[in-house]
């Protein structure tokens, strides 16, 4: 607790509500003495989850990367699947973790999601399935990847981790696809510390992925396959309850930062912002600006200068996944594959965005980029 610098901003903060709120969510455990395993929080999780999102049948998991690699379990897949090399490297973590190998696409350069034109061409006889980001709780162009998925018979599995609430068409994008993934890491939307579930269409499908984060269990002595522990404890699942309950909150604050950045930034000459389009609704997860080459400093040099100025921003998403040792060796991870992912990771920083940024925080953070925009045009 004592290197907590009083003036320093992250670039996200979890929301906890006040504490008093907790306890007795806490005590009610303490009496039940149930603690895990389906228990009664877990499976009332389960359903407000379900009501609050607008999906039929999730599965809660201990963190988003177990649910990713259960439910390319759930599908067995195999062989090769197509993904963007934007976004955080457990996408293709979990592929590697089924010894799948990822087919990296490039991302298209509005949205910053897997560019569905890019698609049919990375297609091989290996491909199974298709592994798109909803990156930054923009969706993708569902749509079109469905009608290509159906076209050559793969399944799709999004990696909906930022995507929390968020509808498309006045329907949860979780909806769409074979199934959805989400994560409930502290630095998400809704969090229970760490977290997350599967989204799938069918009552069969989530009960083979309810044993498949139970060792494969489906009774005392029945195991039948190899599954893994997956499963949210009652401690997470009863503040994920907590959390719901304060979502209006954190919505109405997040997009207040964001209409503020917005308006500070909109006639900034080499800063870019992110839309997302009217048919679908916002959860206001990241705030990523581009720095492009018209801006007097470099994207490092601006994330630089907030440093100084105590602000974190992060370079979401840079490196690429497809720069990483484990995976720069594949054929599609080349930059001549990726020109868009490229310049997108060099170009990106994500501004601070969580519920408790204060005011002046935000003040100066947006003092720094405009300080930093008003500058001599670098030379180059
Ligand atoms: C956070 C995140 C994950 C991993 O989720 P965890 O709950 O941290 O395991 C996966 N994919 C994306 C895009 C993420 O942002």
């Amino acid at each position: 607790m004592t290197n907590l610098k009083k003036n320093f901003v992250p670039v996200t903060q979890p929301y906890l509500p006040p504490l008093d709120e907790f306890r007795p969510y806490l005590e009610d455990i303490w009496d039940r003495k149930w603690v895990t395993n389906n228990g009664w929080y877990h499976q009332q999780l389960e359903k407000e989850l379900c009501d609050y999102l607008g999906v039929e049948h999730l599965s809660l998991f201990s963190n988003g990367t177990l649910a990713l690699i259960t439910a390319l379990q759930a599908l067995k897949i195999t062989g090769e699947v197509i993904t963007t090399p934007f976004s955080f490297v457990a996408t293709s973590h979990a592929l590697h973790w089924n010894g799948i190998r990822p087919v990296f696409v490039d991302i298209d350069p509005i949205s910053l999601n897997l560019d569905p034109e890019r698609i049919e061409a990375a297609i091989t006889p290996q491909t199974t399935a298709l592994l798109p980001v909803h990156v930054y709780a923009n969706p993708c162009d569902v749509e079109r990847i469905e009608a290509i998925a159906d076209t050559y018979g793969l399944r799709v599995i999004y990696d909906a981790a930022h995507a929390f609430g968020v509808r498309v068409n006045d329907r949860s994008v979780l909806n769409y696809g074979d199934m959805s993934v989400l994560s409930f890491h502290g630095t998400k939307v809704f969090n229970t510390f760490e977290g997350g579930a599967i989204v799938c269409r069918d009552e069969k499908t989530k009960r083979r992925i309810d044993n498949l984060k139970n060792f494969g269990f489906v009774d005392e002595t029945t195991v039948v396959a190899p599954g893994i522990n997956g499963k949210m404890n009652e401690v997470q699942a009863a503040f994920g309850l907590l959390q719901l309950k304060h979502m209006g909150e954190i919505n109405e604050k997040r997009a207040r930062i964001d209409e503020r950045y917005r308006e500070a930034f909109k006639n900034v000459q080499g800063i870019e912002l992110h839309h997302v389009p009217t048919h679908c609704t916002k959860n206001y997860a990241y705030f990523p600006i581009l720095v492009k080459p018209d801006f007097p400093i470099s994207r490092d040099d601006l994330y630089d200068e907030l440093r100084t100025k105590e602000v974190a921003a992060r370079r979401y998403f840079y490196p690429l996944i497809s720069e990483f040792p484990m995976y720069r060796g594949l054929p599609s991870a080349g930059q001549h594959n990726l020109p868009v992912a490229t310049a997108a990771s060099r170009q990106v920083l994500c501004l601070p965005i969580f519920p408790a940024l204060a005011e002046q925080d935000q003040e100066r953070i947006i003092e720094t980029v405009l300080e930093c925009a008003w500058r001599n045009r670098r030379a180059s």
